[in-house]
């Protein structure tokens, strides 16, 4: 089946032509008719199987002959859970409707709100926005949401794990009742179908693809390595395999900083992305990682959701994701419209109980393997027992000495109280002799 006879018109059909989509995708296939139709939907599709253009190009058609907005009201709204999806998302709908008149923005937290109001002004055919910026402008009154036509919740799941929910209700009281509503999430979880039933109980449901399965074109391993030896490991794969480029996600902000100084020290030039980076220094550092000018982007989760680089190759999970979810999103980076891909995990031998949570999710096992110079020596830590013994040892010793000290402190006590009435006493005793006396 082809573009057109989806129903998409020439000015479209022409940028597609551009890009080389000569086929829909699966998710393109089964979503573009039913947004074409206006019926609400709720669509698994996991990041990389084209899901950006299942709603993009059916709402760009919708908009074609549509009048443009009022002033700051806007047609269409889609809600992402992180600045790096929104700015995707507007460069997607930029590109796809290249022949078009659609006017669209992104605005999100940590760069100035100026710039943003003013864009909003006139109004806008697509507003892509996180939640929080979105109702931030709307405080502002710099944008009216009571016209939209069309609201879109992409990665809907990363939107409930990052704690939006509130936000997301509030938006959505916001908008009219008979608006379009188009939910997307890479998993169906018990949450997710709860936040679809408060959109209409007529949602479309479609799955492209087993929504807890990872795309079939990523080769995954898992190398079993020593927790102190896996920066060198990196290095070590990165120099002897020629890898060009590489996304590694690390759990914490801390861990980006610590990789990349190691990797930037034998150099490798490489930069980062986590949440205490400002907003320009991260556009900055993935705008040189997609123009391989570092070969290595170190991420945590949040910070590299929807990052979409053509041919990512390598996908590294520096840590082994502590939620099995976060292990499908951060290998669906690698992989994408059906490019070959690979994702390596480094586990050391306290991270098995991670490898399991994936590999149930997946139902699959996950090919685990060592390098030459790098086998893991270390035993199964009893660290964490051991520590929690000594903890509870000193806390022992420390309560029994305080024991003591209250002891002391309680006997020191008694004999103040009992001094002061034995001086009382005597007191007492000399007044009757005085009065006697008298
Ligand atoms: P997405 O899943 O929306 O993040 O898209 C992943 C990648 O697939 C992007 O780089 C798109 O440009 C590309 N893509 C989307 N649709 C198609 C298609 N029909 N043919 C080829 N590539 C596509």
């Amino acid at each position: 089946m082809s573009f057109k006879k989806l129903g998409l018109s020439d000015p479209i059909l022409r940028s597609l032509k551009e890009l080389h989509h000569f086929e829909p995708s699966k998710i393109q296939k089964r979503a573009i008719p039913i947004v074409l139709s206006g019926n609400n939907l709720m669509a698994a599709a996991q990041t990389g199987t084209g899901k950006t253009g299942s709603f993009v190009l059916p709402i760009i058609e919708y908009l074609l002959d549509k009048p443009k907005p009022f002033k700051k009201h806007v047609h269409v709204l889609i809600l992402t859970p992180t600045r790096e999806l929104a700015a995707q998302v507007r460069e997607s709908i930029y590109t796809y409707g290249k022949f078009t008149s659609t006017t669209s923005a992104a605005v999100f937290g940590g760069v100035k709100v100026f710039p943003q109001k003013s864009k909003l002004k006139k109004g806008l055919d697509i507003l892509v926005a996180t939640p929080g910026r979105l109702l931030d402008l709307h405080n502002q009154k710099a944008v009216k949401l009571s016209r939209v036509k069309v609201l879109v919740l992409d990665e809907a799941d990363h939107m409930l794990d990052m704690g939006f929910i509130n936000d997301i209700k509030k938006i959505i009281a916001l908008t009219p009742e008979d608006r379009q509503n188009l939910l997307f999430s890479a998993t169906f979880s018990n949450e997710i179908r709860k936040l679809a039933k408060t959109l209409g109980s007529d949602l479309k449901e479609i799955t492209a693809q087993n929504p807890n399965s990872t795309v079939d074109a990523i080769k995954q391993v898992v190398y079993c390595v020593d927790k102190d030896k896996k920066s060198e490991l990196l290095a070590h794969l990165i120099n002897s395999g020629s890898w060009h480029q590489v996304l590694v996600f690390s759990r914490t902000k801390h861990g980006c900083e610590k990789i990349a100084k190691k990797l930037n020290a034998v150099d490798i030039k490489t930069l980062t992305i986590h949440g205490d980076k400002r907003q320009g220094a991260r556009t900055k550092a993935l705008k040189d990682f997609k123009e391989k000018k570092v070969k290595v982007l170190v991420a945590t989760d949040v910070a590299a959701r929807g990052i979409d680089i053509n041919n990512l190759p390598y996908v590294i999970n520096f840590d082994m994701p502590t939620y099995p979810n976060d292990y499908i999103h951060r290998i669906g980076r690698t992989g994408r419209a059906g490019k070959n891909g690979n994702a390596i995990s480094f586990m050391d031998i306290n991270e098995k109980k991670f490898l399991n949570g994936v590999e149930n999710l997946l139902k699959n096992k996950i090919q685990q393997i060592t390098e030459v110079g790098f086998e893991p020596v270390q035993k199964p830590s009893t660290e964490s027992r051991s520590k929690a013994s000594k903890d509870k040892q000193t806390k022992f010793k420390k309560s029994k000495k305080n024991n003591l000290r209250g002891n002391k402190y309680k006997k020191s006590l008694n004999q103040t109280k009992q001094d002061v009435k034995r001086k009382k006493k005597r007191k007492s005793k000399a007044r009757t002799r005085w009065k006697k006396v008298k």
